[in-house]
């Protein structure tokens, strides 16, 4: 019968929480300032990039990439320059007191001296069957990723807050017609975005209507329409696109730290002002866990790179492995540090 290994003490100097652009560039950077740092890779390692097809806007690549190949190559990267990549998810952290402690899923505990973490966010997702099967065949969740791909075709935005505004501005550059589909009759978004939204010749708005499925046809199958469901006269229509931009906003995946690092109402990881620094002296937040408004995979490389030097300076100034709950006063008053928000 074969037995539960028993639970494993790993300590390192600092220890990366994610293994999206941003904790792999993280990775790599610690790893090459011989730091020897652990990557904790959760239940998607990868993050977003593992459910986008083509990738044309990271550089260095002139052909088109897809975004599983493109975070297999960060990992290999990653682990070729020494990190070390662990699949456990963390369940319990404790930054009380340096070395700080991680818990994970496996029952294993990781101590480390600085602490990355660069666990993402989510975009949310309506939740449709037909959603989840025409992914990167028509439905996305990213203008920027995606919109280059509908060229002179006619595309759906859902949602009334700022992304969704931004979105549908954002792929006028592309399509030829644009629908915002919205659940109410007044948009969330800042008015200077609603301002330009109704302003652009491109631009419908189709109130009061939710989705209910989208709709696939030929071969291969792509999305050719939208079953939309008008909420006041209690009609239903197919609205015919050849895509469809889900924005309804994204979840940043932080549970685990609430309590721990300061965050904002929505739960972002709030960072000093062009830096990683979060409220916690010697924890660092990089990527789309602190970012709301950029959100792309080289944005999150950069913060991830800024994460481990930071780190690394902070590793460097305070080789000690004393308590140090004296310092986070240092940096640690909330109103100092803004929200990333608009
Ligand atoms: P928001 O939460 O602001 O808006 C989400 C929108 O999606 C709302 O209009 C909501 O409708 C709609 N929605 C939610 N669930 C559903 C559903 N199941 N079906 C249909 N519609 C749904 O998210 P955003 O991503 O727009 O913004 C998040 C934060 O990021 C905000 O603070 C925003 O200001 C900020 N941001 C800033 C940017 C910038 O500074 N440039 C860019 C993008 C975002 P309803 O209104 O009815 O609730």
């Amino acid at each position: 019968m074969s037995q539960t290994p028993p639970p494993h003490s790993l300590h390192t100097s600092v220890l990366i929480i994610g293994a999206g652009p941003a904790g792999y560039t993280a990775a790599i950077y610690a790893a090459r300032a011989s730091l020897s740092p652990i990557l904790v890779a959760g239940p998607q390692p990868g993050g977003q990039l593992m459910i986008t097809t083509d990738v044309e806007n990271y550089p260095g690549f002139a052909d088109v990439i897809q975004g599983p190949w493109l975070m297999e190559q960060m990992e290999a990267q990653a682990t070729h320059v020494g990190a070390r990549v662990v699949h456990d998810l963390i369940t319990e952290v404790d930054f009380s007191r340096r070395p700080f402690t991680c818990r994970g899923d496996s029952g294993d505990v990781y101590t480390a001296n600085a602490v990355i973490i660069a666990t993402g966010a989510q975009a949310r997702w309506l939740g449709l069957d037909s959603e989840r099967h025409l992914q990167g065949r028509g439905v996305s969740a990213c203008a920027t990723c995606d919109g280059f791909f509908f060229r002179g075709k006619t595309v759906a935005v859902i949602g009334g807050g700022n992304t969704a505004v931004e979105e549908a501005l954002f792929l006028t550059h592309h399509a030829d017609r644009v629908i915002l589909v919205h659940r109410r009759d007044a948009l969330r978004a800042e008015k200077i975005l609603q301002a330009r939204l109704f302003a652009h010749p491109k631009i419908e708005v189709i109130w009061n209507s939710t989705l209910e499925e989208i709709v696939g046809g030929g071969a291969p199958e792509t999305v050719v329409g939208l079953r939309l469901h008008d909420l006041r006269s209690d009609t239903r229509r197919l609205l015919p696109v050849d895509g469809v931009f889900i924005a309804i906003g994204h979840t940043p995946t932080t549970m685990v730290f609430a309590g721990h690092v300061d965050m904002d109402a929505e739960g972002y990881i709030r960072t000093l002002p062009g830096s990683t620094r979060t409220t916690v002296h010697g924890v660092f937040a990089a990527g789309d866990v602190q970012d709301k408004v950029f959100r792309q995979a080289v944005t999150a490389a950069g913060t991830g790179c800024m994460a481990a030097l930071e780190a690394e300076k902070f590793l460097a100034e305070h080789p000690g492995m004393g308590s140090f709950a004296a310092e986070q006063g240092k940096i640690g008053a909330l109103d100092q540090i803004p929200s990333h928000s608009s």
